[in-house]
C-alpha cells in the first residue's frame, strides 16, 4: 500500500496527530511519501511576506524530515490535479482538516478522485484543541455567543484535548519511499521578510520567550502595542510549526507555577476565541460570502476608493490608525488591539465595506488565517456574531491616549511625527502653526490632516444600522 502524508497547516514533526497515526499504522511493505502542495494560482491571499514565511517553513520542514532520512516533496499546481498525476490504485492520504468551505470543497474532490482508484483520503483534526464541531450546546446546537462557548470549553476540556500526539518514527525505517514521477528540485525563493521568521525553532522560540516573560504580564499589557506584551505566536500557529496543544500547556505548566493566575487565565482566554471563530465558520460557512447576520448584508457601505487607498497607505490623518496601517503594510502584522482600531475606522468612520478591509488584511497578514480575520472584521463592523454593537464607535483619539499613552508605537512607524510632543501625538492637527514648525511637521503637506471628523460619524452608523 501507498501511504502519503499530505501537510497543509501543521508543518512539523512534533505533537502531530496526523503524522502520529501515518507513522502508527505503517506496515513495512508500505511505501510513503510526504508531500506538501503549493498551489500557486490560489495566492490570492498571500502576500510576499507571507509566502516567504511559509517557505521557510517548508524549508525546515525539509530540513528536519532530512535529517531522518526521507524527502518531503514540493509540488506546485492545483491539488486535484497534483493528484490525478501521482495517484495509484490502493493509496491512503492522511491530512489535516481544514474547515473553510473552499477547503472542504476541494477535499471533497479530491476524496472523488481517490476513490476511482480504490483510494482514500483520511482526515484529522489538528490544528484546534477540539475537534470540528465538537463544542456545541446541550440541545446540541452551535454557539453563537463567545462567553458561554467559553464556558463550555472550560468544562469540556480534559488531558485527551492537549496531551503530546507523539511521533514515533521508528515504523517508517522499515518503509521504502513511494517514487513519483515529480523529480523537480523545489527552489526556495526567500526574499520579503516579514517581522518574524518561520520555522519551528523561530516559533519555539517565541513561546518560550513568552512562557519566561511574557505569560505572567499578558492581561496587563496585551493592548499596549507599544510594550510587546502579546507572543507573536499567530503566524506560527496558522502553519502549524508550533500545536495549540504545546500552546495550552505551556499556560497550563505557567498557571500551576505563579501567582498572577489571572492574566495566564487571559492568554488560554484568547487561544479560545480562535476555536470559537473556527466553530463559527464550520456550522456558519456562509459567513465567507457575507454579514453573520444576513440582514446586514443590505446595509448600503460606501465604496470610495480614494479614502479607502488613504486608509490603506496610512494616510488618514489619525496617526494611530496609520500607525497600524503602516505597519501591517511594512511587517506583514499588526497588533490585536490595532487591527480592532483600524477596522473600526474603516467600517465606521469611513462607512467603507468591512470585506474590502477584510480582503486587505488577507493580502498583507503573515498569520492571514479566514477565520479569525472574517471574525474579527465583522466583529468590528457590527454584522457578525457577539460582534461589537453599531452604537459603540471606537473613537481613535480616545483608543490611542489609552493604549499608546507615549505616542511610542505612533512614533516608531508614522516618523514624520516623531518631534510630536506626547500632548499633541494623538490629534496633531490640534498644535499652532508655530508648534507645527518647531516639530518640523506642516499638518496639512508632511502629515495628511484627518480626513474625516470623528465627530460627524456616529449619526451616518446609527442611521444606516437602524435603516435595516
Ligand atoms: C480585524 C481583525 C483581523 C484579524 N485577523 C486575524 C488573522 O487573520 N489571523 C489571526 O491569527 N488572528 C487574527 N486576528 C486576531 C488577533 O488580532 C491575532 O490573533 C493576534 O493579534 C495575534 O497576535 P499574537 O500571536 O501575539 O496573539 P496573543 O495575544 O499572544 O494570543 C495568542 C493566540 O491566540 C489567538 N488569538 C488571540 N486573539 C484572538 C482573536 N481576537 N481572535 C482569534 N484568535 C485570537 C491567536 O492564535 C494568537 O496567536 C484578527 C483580529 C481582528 C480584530
Amino acid at each position: 500500500m501507498v501511504k502519503i502524508l499530505w501537510f497543509r497547516k501543521n508543518l512539523r514533526l512534533q505533537d502531530n496527530k496526523v503524522l502520529k497515526t501515518f507513522l502508527e499504522e505503517l506496515k513495512p511493505w508500505d511505501e510513503i511519501l510526504f508531500l506538501y502542495i503549493k498551489n500557486e494560482n490560489s495566492y490570492k491571499y498571500y502576500g510576499e511576506k507571507r509566502i516567504n514565511f511559509l517557505n521557510q517553513c517548508l524549508e525546515d520542514l525539509k530540513n528536519k524530515l532530512q535529517e531522518k532520512g526521507y524527502n518531503l516533496y514540493i509540488l506546485k499546481g492545483n491539488a486535484t490535479d497534483v493528484f490525478k498525476k501521482i495517484i495509484v490504485s490502493d493509496t491512503v492520504v492522511f491530512a489535516d482538516r481544514q474547515i473553510e468551505p473552499y477547503c472542504i470543497e476541494r477535499d471533497r474532490k479530491i476524496d472523488d478522485l481517490l476513490k476511482t482508484k480504490g483510494s482514500e483520503l483520511r482526515l484529522f483534526d489538528d490544528a484546534a484543541l477540539f475537534d470540528s464541531g465538537e463544542v456545541v450546546k446541550p440541545d446540541g446546537l452551535p454557539y453563537t455567543v463567545f462567553t458561554p462557548f467559553k464556558n463550555r470549553c472550560d468544562s469540556l476540556i480534559s488531558e485527551r484535548h492537549y496531551s503530546e500526539a507523539k511521533c514515533d518514527f521508528s515504523n517508517a525505517g522499515k518503509c521504502k519511499e513511494f517514487i513519483t514521477v515529480f523529480k523537480e528540485k523545489y527552489i526556495f525563493r526567500n526574499s520579503a521578510e516579514g517581522f518574524i521568521r518561520g520555522g519551528r525553532n523561530s516559533g519555539l522560540e517565541l513561546l518560550k520567550e513568552f512562557y519566561e516573560k511574557g505569560l505572567e504580564r499578558y492581561n496587563s499589557e496585551r493592548d499596549f502595542p507599544g510594550t510587546g506584551g502579546t507572543s507573536l505566536l499567530s503566524p506560527h500557529l496558522h502553519f502549524g510549526t508550533v500545536s495549540i496543544r504545546e500552546c495550552y500547556r505551556a499556560a497550563l505548566k505557567k498557571l500551576r507555577e505563579t501567582k498572577s493566575k489571572d492574566e495566564v487565565r487571559t492568554w488560554l482566554s484568547e487561544l479560545l476565541w480562535r476555536e470559537f471563530y473556527y466553530n463559527i465558520t464550520y456550522h456558519f460557512p456562509y459567513v465567507i460570502n457575507g454579514a453573520f447576520k444576513k440582514q446586514y448584508d443590505n446595509i448600503k457601505w460606501s465604496y470610495d476608493k480614494e479614502l479607502f487607498g488613504k486608509w490603506r497607505e496610512g494616510k488618514t490623518g489619525y496617526p494611530i490608525v496609520d500607525a497600524g496601517m503602516r505597519q501591517l503594510y511594512k511587517e506583514g502584522w499588526m497588533h490585536n488591539r490595532l487591527r480592532m482600531i483600524t477596522a473600526m475606522f474603516l467600517t465606521k468612520d469611513l462607512f467603507i465595506d468591512w470585506k474590502w478591509g477584510e480582503e486587505y488584511f488577507a493580502e498583507k497578514l503573515i498569520d492571514l488565517d479566514f477565520s479569525s480575520n472574517n471574525g474579527g472584521w465583522q466583529w468590528s463592523a457590527s454584522t457578525g456574531c457577539d460582534s461589537q454593537p453599531y452604537f459603540r464607535i471606537f473613537n481613535p483619539y480616545l483608543q490611542s491616549a489609552k493604549f499608546d499613552p507615549e505616542g511610542k508605537y505612533i512614533k516608531k512607524y508614522v516618523p514624520e511625527l516623531a518631534k510630536v510632543p506626547v500632548k499633541n501625538i494623538h490629534q496633531p492637527d490640534k498644535m499652532s502653526t508655530e508648534q507645527q514648525k518647531q516639530c518640523g511637521v506642516i499638518i496639512g503637506k508632511d502629515y495628511p490632516l484627518p480626513v474625516v471628523e470623528h465627530s460627524k460619524v456616529k449619526d451616518r452608523v446609527l442611521n444606516e444600522f437602524k435603516a435595516i
